[in-house]
């Protein structure tokens, strides 16, 4: 977008971003249902951005005042030393990560659920429960192998839980001692309502429908431990579960703490409606731009928006217009929030939906909706044939319900090799 805003100009466009591709996080939920190939949710940036520059890198450091990003190419963490990148415009848009908190067992047996990796481990791992509670003898296995705990109901564990319990309950069928009743859903939250952050009419709507379909959703309710995959729960309940998800929220891109720029209490870079970078003195920072999840600009109530795609994807358009008129001298335009158009899907054929009119809607037709609301939004004209593709093909056979958990332990059948068995 902003290189075709400044393609007359003899500019560079550098990209700094860890993975290869862009994530469209709000489809990973049909990914880990298996109704979208992980492939289609992502769009390559070489192939995207074919005259940008695109470091496949980490950005540990920024030192606007120099002009200078520190960037580390080095896949998982490796020490190496980060290369110096000296820029005249800086656009910050590193987005957010999950917030944990220090729950006993939580880092041992929790999974995450915000990139493709995690929701195809996901996928996998529910299927697995499936295989091993109907191919087990002990009872207390198999109840625990059957409950799946959600903590955290925000798009992306309302999102996950609701599709997955959809495919779950298909997958039931293929075998010959589960019924979809013997699984239990339980979706944990801190606050009293769920989708903190969409309308509080599609929240209570979304509760309604889940609570409909038997799902346990517990509000004003923590998790206090994991520990020995034992979750106990604040509100007294204790109970064995093999699937813990945690989605509690999430907070800004760490390497915000890293940057000499202004960040507001909750650790958002602090911007102006026309998304410039603005000092605690309300001077905007000299080429300094930010968008999306890590920026706090002020919708029309003067309140930061809420971090979502909506805001996210609106922003990044108005950001490239106004840093091409910024540069040809011409007057900048003010970021307004409109009345979100919002939608969840909850499984196959199942969503709620409220149109920017406020007009509520429910299955099929939100689903419906919801679908072609995602597809507009999703990047590039390639991904949004591919992912149709997906879901006509979906239509037309049964759902795809096998696990290939092998596949996150490629070396495991050849390391065995090298065990020495009976005999040897
Ligand atoms: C599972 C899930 C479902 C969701 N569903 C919805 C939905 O239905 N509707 C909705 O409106 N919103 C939804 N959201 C929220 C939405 O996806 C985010 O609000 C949106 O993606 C934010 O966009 P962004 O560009 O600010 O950040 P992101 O899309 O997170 O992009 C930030 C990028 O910056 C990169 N980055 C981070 N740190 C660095 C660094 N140090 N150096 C270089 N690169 C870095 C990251 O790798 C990432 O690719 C969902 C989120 C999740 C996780």
């Amino acid at each position: 977008m902003l290189r075709a805003q400044l393609k007359d100009r003899r500019i560079e466009v550098t990209i700094v971003e860890p993975q290869p591709y862009l994530t469209f996080q709000p489809l990973l939920a049909e990914v880990a249902a298996g109704s979208i190939d992980p492939r289609h949710v992502v769009v390559p940036l070489r192939t995207a951005l074919p005259d940008c520059r695109v470091l496949t890198a980490r950005v540990t450091k920024i030192d606007h005042a120099t002009r200078t990003a520190w960037v580390d190419a080095a896949p998982r963490g490796e020490l190496r030393l980060p290369t110096e990148v000296p820029y005249d415009v800086l656009v910050m848009a590193p987005g957010s990560v999950s917030r944990t908190v220090p729950v006993p067992g939580l880092a041992e047996h929790g999974m995450g659920f915000a990139t493709v990796g995690e929701a195809v481990a996901l996928r996998n791992h529910v299927l697995e429960q499936l295989d091993l509670a109907s191919s087990t003898r002990d009872p207390e296995l198999r109840h625990a192998a059957l409950t799946f705990v959600f903590v955290g109901a925000g798009y992306a564990g309302v999102g996950a839980l609701a599709e997955l319990e959809d495919m779950a309950r298909t997958a039931t069928k293929g075998y010959h001692n589960l019924d979809p009743d013997d699984l239990r859903w339980i979706l944990v939250e801190a606050k009293d309502r769920i989708l903190g952050e969409e309308t509080p009419e599609l929240a209570a709507h979304t509760l309604a429908e889940l609570r409909e379909r038997n799902i346990d959703v517990r509000l004003s309710t923590t998790l206090e431990s994991a520990a020995d995959q034992l979750v106990l729960l604040s509100d007294g309940s204790r109970f064995a579960a093999r699937t813990l998800v945690w989605t509690a929220g999430i907070r800004p891109a760490p390497v915000l703490s890293l940057t000499d720029l202004p960040l507001d209490g909750t650790g958002r870079i602090t911007c102006l409606p026309t998304l410039r970078i603005v000092a605690p003195d309300g001077t905007p920072l000299p080429a300094a731009w930010a968008a999306g999840d890590c920026a706090a600009v002020p919708d029309h109530t003067g309140e930061p928006c809420a971090p979502n795609a909506q805001h996210a994807l609106a922003q990044a358009k108005l950001l490239a217009e106004n840093l091409a008129a910024d540069l040809a001298g011409q007057p900048l335009t003010a970021y307004r929030s409109e009345y979100p158009a919002c939608s969840t899907s909850l499984g196959l054929r199942r969503a709620v939906a409220h149109t920017r009119r406020g007009t509520r809607l429910t299955g099929r037709r939100a689903w419906w909706l919801h679908r072609a609301r995602q597809l507009r939004r999703l990047p590039t004209r390639e991904r949004r044939i591919r992912v149709l593709t997906d879901w006509l093909f979906g239509g037309l056979f049964q759902r795809e319900v096998v696990s290939l958990g092998t596949i996150e332990h490629p070396r495991a059948e050849f390391e065995s090799g090298f065990t020495p068995g009976p005999g040897t």
